[in-house]
């Protein structure tokens, strides 16, 4: 394979953004995915209103403005079946959006071609060798000065390269299927919270819905059985699996091997802002190396980036470390949520906190 300055493993969020930045500032990019696109993704398919920031700043503002949509505008929490909180989402509607993943994602790899990076589907990482730069795959081999972990949250790079913490047991699992929209299904995201875990629902087309679960394992190992009690209708229906769910975060990066996206750090589903996330961590880490590959130091490159990273989470990422918190126990949250019930102004504030920016 010929050399690219740039060697980024995973097409989705974080890797397609950073790819179109690398290449619009006139870097070589190879940009590796396992999966021929478009491809189906475990996701709620909610775009947090902090996305728009990323767009904005990259000029894609209209280009995602046309794609396929379900503008949302509220927000309900309940808690065994009893409603909480509603909360409606405030006009001008800069809020946040629903949109497949196969749509999303294949949509930023396209502009990400657009702007230069090569984009090569279907190709495995399979391991890699950082002090020459080398990643392996399933095509042969790659070779960058800079290689970009964008492969999500059971990252190889990460593990290959020593910047993963050793694995603790997450028991809760992902569960995702797309059903046809319900016709009296409304335009609002709907979270249910009970002692196995929760679920949440939204429309993300005219046609169509998600139903995304996260479960524990220890108290049922057959979703079915909950899809059953909450959704008898779908049952039937053929569901994605994927964990862990919580994870330690990794090392940001050493030398010439960098994370970005949920590679480097994952967050609580729930809240809806693990893709706004992978954006920006992604736009932070390609900048840094425009900076870096200009002045052959990513050292010092890293260091601005792993500084921006950690401002970035204490920021945004606290209501959701919370939630985190609450959540990894969820017969404990139930009873939580049973004492926030008398108390709506903080769910209102923490709600406020996710879905306004
Ligand atoms: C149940 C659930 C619901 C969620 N709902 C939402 C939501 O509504 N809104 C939201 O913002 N976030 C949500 N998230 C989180 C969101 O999905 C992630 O935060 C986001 O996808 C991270 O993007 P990423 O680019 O870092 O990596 P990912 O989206 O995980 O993509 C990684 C890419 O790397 C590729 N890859 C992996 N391994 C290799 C390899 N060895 N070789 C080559 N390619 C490889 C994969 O094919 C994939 O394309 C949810 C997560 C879960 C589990």
């Amino acid at each position: 394979m010929p050399s690219h300055d740039v060697i980024i493993a995973g097409a989705a969020p974080a890797g397609s953004i950073a790819a179109l930045v690398l290449a619009r500032a006139g870097y070589r990019v190879a940009l590796l995915d396992r999966a021929a696109f478009p491809r189906v993704k475990v996701c709620g398919n909610c775009i947090n209103p902090a996305a728009w920031a990323v767009w904005d700043k990259l000029g894609l503002t209209d280009s995602y403005r046309a794609l396929p949509h379900q503008e949302l505008t509220g927000f309900t929490l309940r808690c065994e079946g009893r409603l909480l909180f509603q909360q409606t989402f405030r006009p001008p509607r800069r809020g946040p959006r629903a949109i497949a993943r196969d749509v999303l994602d294949d949509w930023l790899r396209r502009e990400a071609e657009s702007a230069g990076a090569e984009f090569f589907p279907e190709t495995t990482v399979t391991g890699l060798d950082p002090a020459s730069g080398t990643v392996q795959t399933s095509r042969g081999d790659f070779t960058g000065e800079l290689i970009l972990g964008a492969d999500g949250r059971n990252s190889l790079i990460a593990r290959q390269s020593g910047l993963m913490p050793p694995p603790r047991r997450c028991h809760r699992v992902a569960w995702q299927t797309s059903i046809p929209a319900p016709p009296d299904l409304d335009d609002q995201v709907h979270m249910h919270l009970f002692k196995e875990g929760y679920f949440g629902y939204c429309r993300f087309s005219p046609t169509h819905a998600v139903i995304s679960m996260v479960l524990d394992s220890r108290r049922t190992q057959d979703p079915l059985l909950l899809v059953r009690r909450y959704f008898p209708d779908f049952a039937d229906q053929p569901w994605l699996r994927m964990n862990p769910i919580t994870r330690a975060s990794a090392e940001l990066g050493t030398g010439r091997v960098w994370l970005i996206g949920d590679a480097a750090r994952v967050v609580e589903p729930f809240t809806g802002e693990g893709i706004s996330f992978a954006l920006t961590t992604g736009v932070l880490a390609a900048e840094a190396a425009i900076a870096g590959l200009k002045k052959s130091n990513l050292a010092s490159a890293l260091q601005t980036y792993a500084r921006q990273h950690r401002q970035l989470y204490r920021r945004r990422a606290w209501v959701n470390t919370l939630v985190r918190w609450s959540l990894t126990t969820p017969s404990s949250a139930v009873r939580v949520l049973r004492k926030v019930e008398r108390l709506p102004g903080i769910v209102a504030f923490l709600s406020h906190r996710v879905h306004s920016r």
